[in-house]
């Protein structure tokens, strides 16, 4: 397999990170402080076609393929971990789900204003009750004429205060578990949606995280997404592992980051009459930490590979999420060590690297979870990929 990157590729790399030098990294450690959530930025990133850049052109999108996307998602988390989560959110989940399963109709309602990030997408699958195992969610959707009455609440939403467009997972029919769950597109200011407490968070401050209440919300039936029962299989199970490929993105990008603040204070940084990089002490943690990095880089690159050759890609998606997510809390915590007491406070970014890396083992399925999947992957089909 190729992991060298196209020409397009390069230019996405490099103009994403001037933007980022540019108009992120000066405002990071202030958003983090203040909690704000940058919205300017992501219509910017709109403007500027990186949020549509893998949607289709027809829609507005740059028709590229899916790792391109990941290195707008790798790209920015390396600046600043809540902007790369809020535009994965956006991408690959809440206007992701409607690009793959949507009617054409419903695409050229919702899309184009998605694609240009001038309304942004929440995505709702988790309940207070139910995460780790999805399917056991109590949103209830009740047919009434052309509509459905939406009744429940989802927690843990990214951009669930601020998306105009919200995909929501709600169960049509309690006698049929996994196949009783369809997928709505809910729009704010339709009564009955509304948003509860806010929810304070070890990382990830400048993200919106919201709880999404429904109090007899009443959606047209026509923004029903596929047929009633199809909401968890095919698509919720389909929607995120893609996600978990964007996700391995933004852990990667965490974790550059924090080798390359590393690399740079290693060789100022001065112990004993010389740089701390001369101590192999602090080399074995460097080589470590880009070792793992790589690997977590290049299971990344097969699955976005495996996606756009339409063959399966959910174990090495979960691979590469379980990797990524673990390079990056690990690599993160070493560039700690590596600053010493620098490192420990806010006049150095790595202490929010390494309180932004941790939601990379939790959201979208958490390691233990990653696990099983692969764990099941290779019971079944033997430890050799198809
Ligand atoms: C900042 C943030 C953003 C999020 N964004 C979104 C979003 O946009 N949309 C959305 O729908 N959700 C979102 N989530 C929710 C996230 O996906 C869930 O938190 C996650 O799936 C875990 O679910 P849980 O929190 O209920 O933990 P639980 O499922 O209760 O897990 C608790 C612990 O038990 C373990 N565990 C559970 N089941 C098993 C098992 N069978 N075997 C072994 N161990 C197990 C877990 O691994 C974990 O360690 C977000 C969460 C956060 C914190």
């Amino acid at each position: 397999m190729d992991f060298d990157l196209t020409d397009e590729q390069r230019q996405i790399r490099e103009t994403l990170a001037a933007f980022a030098e540019r108009e992120i990294k000066p405002h990071s450690a202030e958003w983090d402080r203040n909690e704000h959530f940058p919205r300017e930025v992501v219509e910017k990133l709109g403007a500027l076609g990186f949020i549509g850049v893998s949607f289709a052109e027809k829609y507005g999108g740059g028709g590229a393929d899916t790792l391109s996307q990941v290195l707008v998602v790798e790209g920015l988390s390396r600046y600043d971990a809540s902007v790369g989560l809020t535009c994965a959110a956006h991408m690959s989940l809440g206007s992701g789900h409607i690009a793959l399963f949507a009617s054409e109709e419903q695409k050229a309602r919702y899309l184009p204003d998605l694609v240009s990030a001038k309304k942004l997408a929440a995505w709702c699958l988790t309940e207070p009750d139910s995460g780790s195992d999805a399917a056991a969610l109590r949103t209830s959707a009740v047919r009434d004429g052309d509509h459905y009455v939406i009744n429940g609440s989802k927690l843990f939403i990214t951009n669930g205060n601020v998306a105009e467009v919200l995909v929501v997972m709600a169960r049509t029919d309690p006698s049929r578990g996994h196949d009783g769950i369809s997928a709505f597109i809910v729009e704010r200011g339709m009564p009955g949606l509304s948003n509860g407490r806010k929810i304070e968070k070890l990382g990830m401050r400048a993200s919106d995280t919201a709880e999404v209440i429904f109090e007899n919300l009443s959606v047209p039936a026509s923004n029903l997404i596929g047929e009633p029962g199809q909401g968890f299989r095919p698509q919720t199970v389909s929607v995120l592992e893609g996600g978990r490929i964007g996700i391995a993105g933004f852990a990667a990008g965490i974790a550059r980051g924090a080798l390359e603040d590393s690399i740079a204070y290693a060789r100022e940084r001065r112990q004993f009459g010389k740089p701390i990089a001369d101590f192999q002490a602090i080399q074995w943690m460097l080589a470590d930490m880009a070792t793992r990095i790589d690997a977590a880089w290049m299971l990344t690159c097969r699955a976005a590979k495996l996606r756009d050759a339409r063959r399966p890609f959910g174990r090495e998606a979960a691979m590469a999420k379980l990797c990524a997510s673990e390079a990056a809390m690990w690599a993160t915590t070493k560039a700690v060590q590596i600053h010493g007491g620098y490192g420990y406070v806010t006049d150095f970014p790595v202490e929010r690297y390494m309180r932004d890396a941790k939601i990379a083992e939790i959201g979208e399925g958490t390691s233990e979870v990653q696990r099983m999947i692969i764990a099941k992957s290779i019971l079944r089909d033997g430890a050799t990929p198809a």
